[in-house]
């Protein structure tokens, strides 16, 4: 069995988050459960019919940046709700942490050199997929969280909710950029393309760009975001969660073959048409 980490990094707080963004966010990683997080919090925060669990780990700066999260959670709930609809966990686990040693505990036990500049993660003990069921899932909020601006915690948390929303569709050998892609449509503003890559070619994105660290992941990772908006503009919204699902979920095909499924498009009209969306 094994466990998917879905990483996030953090751009530098005090940077406006569209402009430069050293997106340094990891690929998954085989770790060991950590159990016990799951009903950990006391009373949760009710967001909707659904039940949320703030456990601080970290004292005082943890519990500001709790507080942060629960101001933007009804409307992160929102935004995951509008794309990915109402049917997933009642119960989120949010987990703030204070020092590195509690974080690694919490989200995992990598190696430190791993967690790095990482924001959050959300990482689940176990998936039930047959049941439908995330066993210890939660979100793993890093000590430097407390530091992020408002407009990027926003969207880290909206990011690493739809991660949440969609574990039980999303296999273990799912396309990391098709996850990372389309959490970052679900979470970010739809900011321009920069002419420098509307003017460069765009290869589909690849998992091996994204595993690729310094400026190549980082391409990676906006080419990521802007396959799903390309997506959802020209085949619609809906139709971008039904080509998630058709390339992430257990038993699924390449992404071209779940392109050809789930839009309708053979791979050269599908490269054309990304081709487009880029240049235009
Ligand atoms: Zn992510």
């Amino acid at each position: 069995m094994a466990w998917v980490f879905v990483v996030e990094l953090l751009a530098a707080a005090a940077v406006p988050f569209d402009a430069a963004r050293e997106r340094q966010a990891r690929p998954a990683q085989l770790i060991a459960p950590v159990q016990g997080y799951s009903n950990a919090a006391a009373k949760p925060l009710l967001v909707g019919d659904r039940a949320v669990r703030l456990l601080n780990l970290g004292g005082p700066a943890a519990a500001g940046l709790l507080s942060r999260i629960a101001a933007n959670m009804g409307s992160a709930v929102e935004r995951v709700e509008a794309f990915w609809g109402v049917d997933w966990s009642r119960d989120i686990s949010v987990v703030a942490t204070g020092t590195d040693e509690q974080f690694r505990s919490a989200a995992g036990s990598g190696p430190g050199s791993q967690w790095a500049d990482i924001a959050a993660v959300t990482v689940a003990d176990q998936v039930d997929y047959a049941h439908r069921v995330a066993v210890g899932q939660r979100i793993v909020f890093a000590p430097g969280a407390a530091n992020m601006s408002e407009s990027a915690l926003r969207i880290v948390l909206t990011h690493e909710l739809f991660h949440y929303a969609a574990r039980v569709d999303t296999a273990d050998d799912a396309p990391h950029w098709m996850m990372e892609g389309v959490a970052d449509f679900v979470a970010r503003p739809a900011a321009p393309v920069p002419a420098e890559a509307r003017s460069a070619y765009q290869p589909m994105p690849s998992d091996i760009d994204l595993n690729t660290p310094g400026p190549t992941r980082s391409l990676a990772y906006d080419r990521a975001w802007w396959f799903a908006r390309f997506v959802a503009d020209t085949y619609g919204t809906p139709k971008l969660r039904a080509y998630y699902l058709a390339t992430c979920r257990p038993g699924h095909p390449d992404a071209l073959t779940a392109a050809n499924d789930a839009l309708g498009v053979d791979p050269a009209g599908l490269l054309a048409g990304w081709t487009q969306w880029m240049v235009r």
